[in-house]
């Protein structure tokens, strides 16, 4: 009989599973590796046989289809054929944190691999972040600097090994090695490394380790102060990388969905309800945290005393994080742990919230990329993204492929990684590089617009602009699979079709054309950007219409007011929830990206929604200015945390109860099923619910983000499907 496979068969150990199984079930025939499926056929009928493989099946590979056919040959033996060369798209597997079989070897002292951290097999290890080229073998990654020596040629070579063809195997005779270098950068040498690394972060220093897909800094919890100090990050949440499950759930409150994605193949850092380790995220009630993934990980914790770290990507500020050996010497650590293997693909890990099942990326990177989403369209587009939290997309053969998380388009060493990330994902998935559009922000002061430009102009393909909450809207559509949608657009701020800078939008959207039937009212943006770094010029710009300016001096509050007139123009929801953040003092100062409204995050969830706000709408525009007016009358003085939590939920809710209104009754009116909600917004649980809870009141289903990122980092997919059916059609 002949079987064909169908699923995530190929790089993935299935074959040596498929040739296993036969043997022992004494059957005889072939498996090959076609196109982007495995052919089996085998001498006689056996539901054994599809039993076993099901049973046996790698952690990682998954069948989605089985078809049956005839085939009656008689074959001497069973044999793994040479595959022809499969489709490209199915073959570029994602970074897979280490198995138990590897790691169980790296801690016993006969096994020849004991304690040596490049430890993997065909199921695990390192793959995008060290893949040059396509078709994937040793020679196009960078192992080869390391040719195999016989012990792992002979593990490669037998079928029943579970390192059979397993592409980047290595040994403590042939692999990697980890080196310590002091804080002078002096050469500490190749001995028992991981230990004495382990021995100088316990003491309290700052080290810098080389991992798979870039370095991370890393210090004991105890010493975040020294650390923020040191690193310049006086209130950015960092990452926490902990032993095991069991020190994890001292840290955070750990849900069963949590749990399940912590323990993932693909390790990323998940955002659980912080127990602990208040420092690790100032003002937030969440905290990042992940468990090793690396062979190396595992080594260290077992060497080191504490049971957590801080864990973070290290990088320039706004630049890319580092990935060599000389420039981690510049960030004057106290102490490294490098080796010397190249890293041909920078690979920052994965950040995501889980909300009722559904996962929320922040950051989508090591362990996702580059796993495709479907499309309806053919078109070959390239997207560059927007301005901060750069991605971008390339699409072919009816798949979008997404880059790794790039950064922020201000920088330019960070524009070169966004070129070279899509450069690479052509490389990968095309047969032939050739690009029938090119997309990018509407936005003119983007820098990301002029790697669009290059790659418009290289490949003559025509440049379109996409509105940036249409994009987001889009990129909802798409990872609902759904065609059309009325589309809350809570976010930043995005440049608006009337120069004006948009972000709390409610957009009727599919992939052809959008209409904006309602938003928040536009609050003046005092210095433009400056507005944005500091909350206090919101604030100022929103009472001042009420003649109560706050926080500046009189001749401050002069030259403020004469801006007034000349600010540019946002309905952005983020602004609003900034303002509100600092009229509170919970943050009148932003230090990173979204700071303002991150922390008042914990309010909205404490708070219930005790005071009523009249809340004026007109033509569809949602007014927000008054609200602060009444806010303000309702402050009873001094106010009690508790009171704030109270009116900011109450505030917050009355604003979002009063945008769905706008998106329910159009969705009634026109018969569409579905509410979206998408942007940066969205990320904040307690504001995603009382959505949710709006439009189900109404019998209505909310959609929402679960592969694509809610905030700008899912921008370039939804300018990719809107050029692609554009194109299309
Ligand atoms: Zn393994
Ligand atoms: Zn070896």
């Amino acid at each position: 009989m002949k079987l064909i496979f169908k699923g995530v068969v190929q790089g993935v150990g299935f074959r040596p599973t498929i040739y296993r199984v036969a043997k022992e079930l004494g059957l005889k025939g072939y498996v090959l590796n076609k196109g982007s499926e495995v052919e089996v056929v085998i001498d006689r009928n056996s539901d054994e046989f599809i039993a076993q493989v099901k049973k046996q099946l790698p952690s990682i590979a998954r069948i989605t289809d089985i078809l049956l056919g005839e085939d009656s040959r008689t074959f001497d033996d069973f044999r793994i054929l040479h595959s022809k060369e499969g489709k490209r798209q199915s073959l570029i597997p994602v970074d897979i944190g280490i198995c138990n079989k590897c790691l169980s070897e790296i801690f016993d002292s006969n096994n020849r691999r004991y304690h040596f951290p490049f430890t993997n097999c065909t199921v695990c290890g390192a793959r995008f972040s060290l893949i040059k080229q396509v078709p994937y073998d040793r020679e196009r990654t960078s192992m080869n600097k390391f040719p195999l020596c016989k012990a792992c040629k002979k593990e490669y070579e037998n079928p029943l090994n579970r390192r059979y063809h397993a592409q980047t195997i290595s040994c403590p005779g042939c692999g990697p090695t980890y080196k310590l270098y002091d804080k002078n950068h002096s050469d500490l040498g190749e001995k028992d490394v991981v230990k004495l690394f382990a021995k100088h972060i316990d003491s309290g220093k700052i080290g810098i380790i080389k991992s798979w897909g870039g370095m991370h800094i890393c210090c004991k919890i105890d010493e975040i102060q020294r650390f923020r100090k040191w690193y310049r990050r006086p209130q950015k949440s960092f990452a926490v990388m902990v032993k095991d499950i069991r020190t994890a759930e001292q840290y955070g409150e750990i849900t069963d969905d949590e749990l399940k994605l912590l323990l993932s193949d693909s390790r990323p850092v998940v955002l659980v309800r912080k127990k602990r380790a208040e420092q690790v995220s100032p003002g937030l009630d969440t905290i990042g945290l992940y468990l090793p993934y690396t062979g190396l990980h595992y080594l260290l914790f077992s060497f080191l005393k504490t049971d957590a770290l801080v864990m973070t990507s290290s990088n320039v500020p706004g630049e890319p994080m580092m990935i060599r050996n000389v420039e981690a010497f510049n960030l004057d650590a106290d102490i490294y742990l490098l080796h010397d293997r190249d890293i041909p693909n920078r690979i920052d890990d994965s950040v995501l919230r889980i909300w009722k099942g559904k996962t929320f990326f922040l950051r989508k990177s090591r362990g996702f990329v580059p796993e495709p989403i479907d499309v309806s369209y053919d078109n070959c587009v390239l997207s560059v993204g927007a301005g901060e939290n750069l991605c971008g997309t390339v699409s072919c053969g009816k798949k979008l492929y997404a880059t790794q998380y790039i950064g922020n388009s201000r920088y330019y060493p960070t524009l070169e990684f966004l070129e070279e990330g899509l450069r690479h994902l052509m490389k990968l998935t095309m047969k032939k590089e050739k690009i029938d559009a090119v997309v990018m922000d509407l936005h003119p002061g983007y820098n990301s617009r002029s790697i669009a430009d290059q790659f418009a102009k290289e490949f003559s393909a025509p440049l379109f602009e996409v509105q940036h909450h249409w994009a987001h809207a889009a990129s909802l559509l798409v990872d609902n699979s759904i065609e059309e949608s009325v589309v809350l657009t809570l976010d930043g701020l995005g440049y608006g079709i009337d120069g004006t800078f948009w972000g709390g939008e409610v957009l009727v959207s599919n992939f052809e054309d959008f209409k904006r039937i309602g938003h928040l009212e536009n609050i003046p943006l005092l210095g433009g950007d400056k507005a944005t770094i500091d909350p206090r010029r919101l604030v100022f710009a929103i009472f001042s219409r009420f003649g109560k300016e706050k926080y500046f001096t009189t001749s401050e509050a002069d030259i403020l007011n004469k801006m007034l007139d000349k600010a540019p123009l946002s309905s952005s929801f983020g602004r609003v929830m900034d303002a509100l953040s600092c009229y509170f003092g919970v943050c009148t100062k932003r230090t990173y990206d979204g700071e303002p409204s991150m922390k008042l995050e914990k309010y909205l969830a404490n708070g219930k929604a005790k005071y009523s706000f009249d809340v004026k709408v007109k033509n569809g525009i949602v007014g927000t200015t008054d609200i602060f007016r009444q806010l303000d009358e309702k402050v009873k003085k001094p106010i009690s945390e508790k009171q704030k939590a109270d009116l900011s939920h109450s505030m917050i809710k009355s604003i979002i109860d009063n945008l769905s209104d706008i998106a329910i009754q159009h969705a009634e009116s026109e018969g569409i099923k579905h509410i979206g909600l998408t942007g940066g917004v969205s990320y904040n649980l307690p504001i995603t619910e009382m959505v949710e809870k709006r439009v189900e009141e109404r019998g209505l289903s909310l959609a929402v983000h679960n592969t694509v990122p809610n905030g700008d980092g899912g921008i370039s997919v939804g300018q990719n499907a809107i050029a692609g059916h554009r194109l299309s059609s």
